[in-house]
């Protein structure tokens, strides 16, 4: 690496350095480049908000620092001596565990926002709202109390829980609980408790739909009983 590359040559080099993939968005290249370097620790600590990604007049009105875009990070100048810090992290393995743990975030992230349309699908695609009348069972009718009881109601049980699981973790409430963020740690403690909150969601909606599965396979047996008594 030469001292007298250009800027955009160093642009190129620390890319191929991070593996930030060709990007035909020259500003999308740029914030993955940087988000990297900040993956690193080689990014510096915004010096308008400390870090924490919000700047504001009063506590308040939380709002996105303008200094860093809301990420508590700004981009250091591309020099050869940071090259060379880059490289050695790259070395050390510390890439590949940044990387490892991004793809991580990133697959609990779309798992968490399919959560509550997969489980709502499966409900759906169980049948159990084809198979009875509410209208019915809110009259007593056995059968359709029982279905209703035994069959949508627990299924109605796991979809409102991960609702709400759901919600505790979505943008909104990222945003809502990022207004009282103060320095650079409580923002990466605010990111991890997301991360895991996010990861845990996934997995309650996956085991949400395996349970409705289960409980549609009641539907048959609880058709057959009150046909053989009519
Ligand atoms: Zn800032």
């Amino acid at each position: 690496m030469k001292t007298t590359a250009n800027q955009t040559d160093m642009t190129d080099s620390f890319c191929a350095l991070l593996q930030v993939p060709a990007n035909p968005d020259a500003s999308k290249r740029h914030r993955m480049l940087n988000n990297r370097l900040a993956g690193l620790d080689l990014a510096n600590t915004c010096n308008r908000c400390g870090g924490c990604g919000q700047y504001s007049f009063c506590a308040m009105y939380g709002s996105t620092c303008f200094g860093c875009g809301g990420s508590g990070m700004v981009a250091p100048k591309l020099t050869a001596a940071l090259y060379r810090k880059a490289e050695a992290l790259v070395e050390s393995g510390k890439l590949a565990e940044y990387l490892t743990d991004l793809r991580a975030k990133t697959e609990a992230k779309r798992a968490a926002d399919r959560a509550v349309n997969g489980v709502m699908t499966a409900w759906r695609a169980s049948g159990v709202s084809e198979a009875y009348n509410w209208h019915k069972a809110a009259q007593g009718v056995p059968y359709d109390e029982e279905i209703s009881d035994t069959v949508n109601a627990p299924m109605c049980e796991l979809f409102d829980a991960v609702n709400k699981a759901a919600q505790l973790c979505d943008r909104n409430t990222f945003t809502y609980r990022l207004r009282s963020v103060k320095t650079a740690e409580e923002r990466k403690a605010l990111d991890a408790e997301f991360a895991t909150m996010r990861f845990e969601l996934a997995k309650q909606a996956e085991a949400a739909v395996a349970q409705i599965q289960e409980l549609a396979k009641l539907i048959p047996a609880i058709q057959e009983k009150h046909n053989a008594k009519a």
